[in-house]
C-alpha cells in the first residue's frame, strides 16, 4: 500500500511526548513490511536548525478558503523512510509545535495545522504519489480528513483514497474559533454537532471523528473508555456514533531503542540472563541524581510530562506518605508549574530521599528505566502509555493505575492468581496508589523470590511493532473496502 502519515511529531526530529515514538516506529515497522511510507511534519524552527535536508518542492501553492500560501517542502529521511517537512515559516518556525512560552495553545493553531494538512494532500499531486491510505494522527491531522472528502471529488486521483485518523490522547482537541471556518474550508454541513462544531466554536479532533474513514485509538482499553462519559474527554457520543469503524490497537514497544543490553546511555548493560549489570544500573542513578549509593533501599523511577493527566494531584500526597519509610525517589519531568513547585519542595524537605531532574533529558530517561526497581505511572487516564513497557524490558517493576493502556500491559496477578508484571490499583485517590506501593515496597523488602519473578515475567513479556503493524494492515484494508457517498 501507498502510506502518507501526518504526524505532528516523529522522534529524531522533533519529540514532545509518545506519539513521537509511535509516528517514527510504526511507518518503519510498515516499510519493513514492504509498504511504501511516507511521513510529513510541519518544517519546526529546531528541526530547521538541526537537521540535513534538502529541497523536494520548492513552492507548493495551497488554497486555503479565499487566500491561497506558497510553502516549500523539504525532504529528509528517518533511516530508509522518506519523510516531508512542509516549511511555512509564519506558522512553524517558533520554539514549541503547539504552546508558546507560558505554555498556552498558539492562538492559530488550527489555521497552522489546516494549513499542515492541506499542504500534505497537495504535495501527494505535486510528487505523483498518491496514497491509498492517508493516516493521521490526532486533532493536528483531523482536518486532512476533511479535505480529503474534497480531494476525492475535485481530483479522480483521490478517488480510492481512504483516511484513517488515530487517536492517542482525546483529551487534546484542538479548539479555534469559529473566525477559522473560512480559512479552514469547514462549510456549514461539517460545522454542526456531528461534526466540528463544538459549543460554537471549532473542534478539530471531534470533526475528524465524522469526516475520518475509520478510527482507532492506541490500547483497547482506552478505546472502550472513549465510548463513556467519564472517560470520553466530552466526546464520548461522538465516538458511540462511530463505534462501527473505531478500534483499539496497542502501540509497540521500540526494542532496539528501549533494550538494556545495547543501550548506548547506560554505563553497564544488562538482560534477563545476567541483571548483575542493572544492580550497576541502580548505584549509578543514585549517584547522578544525587542519592545515597544503598542497593537495599527500593528506587522508585518517574519519566513523565508533569501533567494533570498524569495523576499528580492524588499521587504527590501519596509520595508525600511514602518518604516516611525507607525509599528513594528518582524524578525526571517537565511540564506544569504548580506540579513541578510541588516536587521540588518535597525534594527540598526530603533531599536524602527524592531527587528531581525538572527538565527534558532523553538519556536520563533511560538511565531511570534502568537503574529504577520500581516506576510509578499512576494515570488519571493513559491512552497507551510507553514508559511502562519500557520499564518491563528494563526489569523495572511498573506500579500503574489499570486505566487505558496501562490495564492492558500491566497485571498485578496473572489469572491464576499468581505473581504479574507489576502493581496495580484502579481508584484515582492517594490511599489507593500508598496501598499499591506499599505492596511493591513489601515485595522488594520481604519476597524476593515474588520480586525476582515478576522481573522476569516481566524482560520476556514483548509488545511487538510488527504485530501492532499487523493490526494497521487490517483497519487499512477496512478502510478501503468503505464505501464513500
Ligand atoms: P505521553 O505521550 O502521554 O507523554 P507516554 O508514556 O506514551 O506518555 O510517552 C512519553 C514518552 O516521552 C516516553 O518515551 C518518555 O520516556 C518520554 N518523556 C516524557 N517526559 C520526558 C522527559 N522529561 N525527559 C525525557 N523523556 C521524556
Amino acid at each position: 500500500m501507498k502510506i502518507l502519515f501526518l504526524s505532528s511529531e516523529a522522534t529524531g526530529l522533533i519529540k514532545t511526548g509518545g506519539l513521537a515514538d509511535v509516528a517514527r516506529a510504526l511507518p518503519l515497522a510498515l516499510c519493513q513490511k514492504g509498504h511504501d511510507v511516507r511521513i510529513v511534519l510541519p518544517n519546526y524552527l529546531s528541526i530547521a536548525r538541526t537537521q540535513n535536508y534538502s529541497p523536494a518542492i520548492p513552492s507548493l501553492g495551497v488554497s486555503m478558503g479565499d487566500s491561497k500560501l506558497f510553502c516549500a517542502v523539504q525532504q529528509t529521511r528517518l533511516e530508509k523512510l522518506p519523510v516531508y517537512l512542509i516549511e511555512y515559516h509564519d506558522f512553524f518556525l517558533r520554539n514549541h509545535p503547539y504552546e508558546d512560552v507560558a505554555g498556552n495553545p498558539h492562538p492559530d493553531n488550527g489555521e497552522r495545522f489546516g494549513f499542515f494538512c492541506k499542504a500534505a494532500l497537495q504535495l501527494c499531486l505535486a510528487e505523483n504519489f498518491i496514497p491509498d491510505i492517508v493516516h493521521v494522527n490526532d486533532w493536528q491531522g483531523a482536518l486532512a480528513c476533511l479535505y480529503l472528502h474534497q480531494y476525492r471529488k475535485t481530483y479522480s486521483e483521490f478517488a480510492g483514497t481512504r483516511s484513517l485518523m488515530t487517536i492517542h490522547n482525546g483529551g487534546y482537541q484542538g479548539h479555534c474559533s469559529a473566525s477559522a471556518r473560512s480559512f479552514l474550508e469547514i462549510g456549514d454541513d461539517w460545522f454542526r454537532a456531528a461534526g466540528f462544531e463544538d459549543h460554537g466554536q471549532i473542534n478539530l479532533l471531534k470533526g475528524g471523528l465524522r469526516a475520518a474513514d475509520q478510527l482507532n485509538a492506541v490500547s483497547v482499553g482506552y478505546a472502550e473508555e472513549l465510548r463513556t462519559p467519564l472517560g470520553g474527554h466530552g466526546l464520548h457520543e461522538s465516538y458511540e456514533a462511530r463505534k462501527e469503524a473505531f478500534s483499539g490497537i496497542l502501540n509497540g514497544c521500540e526494542y532496539k531503542v528501549w533494550n538494556p543490553s545495547t543501550d548506548p546511555f547506560l554505563t553497564t548493560s544488562y538482560d534477563l540472563g545476567n541483571l548483575s549489570g542493572k544492580i550497576q544500573c541502580k548505584s549509578a542513578l543514585q549517584a547522578e541524581m544525587g542519592l545515597k549509593e544503598v542497593p537495599e533501599v527500593p528506587l522508585i523511577g518517574i519519566v513523565s510530562r508533569l501533567t494533570g493527566q498524569k495523576g499528580f494531584d492524588f499521587s504527590l500526597p501519596a509520595i508525600a506518605k511514602v518518604l516516611s519509610k525507607k525509599v528513594q525517589f528518582a524524578i525526571l519531568g517537565s511540564g506544569e508549574r504548580w506540579i513541578v513547585e510541588k516536587i521540588a519542595r518535597l525534594s527540598e524537605m526530603n533531599p536524602e530521599k527524592l531527587q528531581f531532574h525538572n527538565g527534558y533529558n532523553e538519556a536520563l530517561a533511560h538511565r531511570i528505566e534502568a537503574g529504577s526497581d520500581f516506576f510509578l505511572m499512576p494515570s488519571l487516564y493513559e491512552p497507551c502509555g510507553l514508559n511502562q513497557m519500557y520499564s518491563l524490558r528494563y526489569g523495572t517493576l511498573p506500579i500503574v493505575r489499570a486505566v487505558g493502556g496501562l490495564r492492558d500491559t500491566v497485571w498485578e496477578r496473572d489469572v491464576s492468581g499468581g505473581d504479574g508484571t507489576g502493581f496495580v490499583f484502579t481508584e484515582p485517590n492517594a490511599d489507593d496508589t500508598l496501598a499499591a506501593i506499599e505492596r511493591g515496597i513489601d515485595c522488594f523488602t520481604n519476597d524476593s523470590a515474588s520480586f525476582q519473578n515478576r522481573i522476569c515475567l516481566g524482560m520476556r513479556q514483548r509488545f511487538s511493532w510488527k504485530n501492532t503493524a499487523t493490526q494497521y494492515e487490517n483497519i487499512y484494508s477496512k478502510a478501503l473496502k468503505s464505501h464513500i457517498n
